[in-house]
């Protein structure tokens, strides 16, 4: 676990274990420590990662109640839930839907590669449908769909941070597993608007806005059926996932 400050209240705790699997990515779980909450987007792994997160924000800034985000429903954002059962744990309507249709197919397809110990699929138990708003403490989640329809995304007002979750990726976006491209590119021109300092991605280093007008450009292309340049290997094996996955969802 790597861990770095971001602006003046965020955490970045960055993991390692998708690195050395085919995903060949590593994982972020971003923490902002405000007055009276620590906010966790998302939860990763499963206790024994989030564990040591929680441990971290206490020794360094006392016990504070905690708020949880789950960026989407996807199984390597989800399986730390269950530490924090007694807390909020928010998500867009959709991604609750989603955990509760898939989170136990997928634990049996991946829990014997990645879970340390045994994981339990806790649902959200808070849900929204565009926005929730956190407004002392500057912090709002709000639903932006594109990687998957049940995406969303977190911003914190005191630090112009954003956290994208999967929504953007280094140098293309992946996985996508949602065929609405015109509406991933709203999202992604959403951001834009945002105009924050620093962009939280989930699977790659913290970035900014030139990463967003990429992937846009890589979603136009996609809709308007352009050529696009696969030279660079990492957007070749990229874009041979995105178009496996966006062909099982047709
Ligand atoms: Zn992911």
């Amino acid at each position: 676990m790597k861990i770095i400050r971001v602006g003046e209240r965020g955490i970045l705790f960055t993991f390692f274990e998708l690195k050395s699997s085919d995903y060949d990515c590593v994982t972020n779980v971003y923490a902002i420590n405000g007055d009276r909450h620590f906010f966790i987007c998302d939860t990763y792994l499963g206790t024994y990662y989030i564990k040591r997160i929680k441990k971290y924000l206490e020794d360094n800034f006392g016990k504070k109640e905690y708020i949880i985000f789950n960026s989407h429903s996807h199984w390597d954002h989800i399986w730390g839930n269950s530490v924090f059962k007694d807390f909020k744990i928010i998500s867009h309507e959709l991604c609750r839907k989603h955990i509760a249709k898939y989170g136990e197919e997928d634990l049996i397809n991946h829990a014997q590669q990645f879970a340390k110990n045994k994981i339990e699929i806790v649902l959200p138990n808070t849900t929204f449908t565009e926005k929730i708003a956190f407004k002392e403490e500057g912090v709002e989640f709000f639903y932006t769909p594109g990687h998957s329809e049940d995406s969303a995304s977190c911003y914190d007002h005191k630090d112009n941070v954003l956290f994208v979750g999967d929504n953007v990726d280094d140098p293309i976006p992946c996985f996508m597993c949602w065929s609405e491209l015109d509406k991933y590119k709203d999202t992604l021109e959403l951001y834009l608007k945002i105009n924050a300092d620093i962009i939280v991605q989930s699977h790659g280093d913290i970035t900014n806005n030139n990463l967003i007008k990429n992937n846009i450009n890589y979603i136009t292309k996609l809709i308007t059926k352009e050529k696009i340049d696969l030279e660079n290997k990492d957007i070749l094996r990229k874009h041979l996932v995105n178009i496996e996955c966006l062909t099982l969802n047709f």
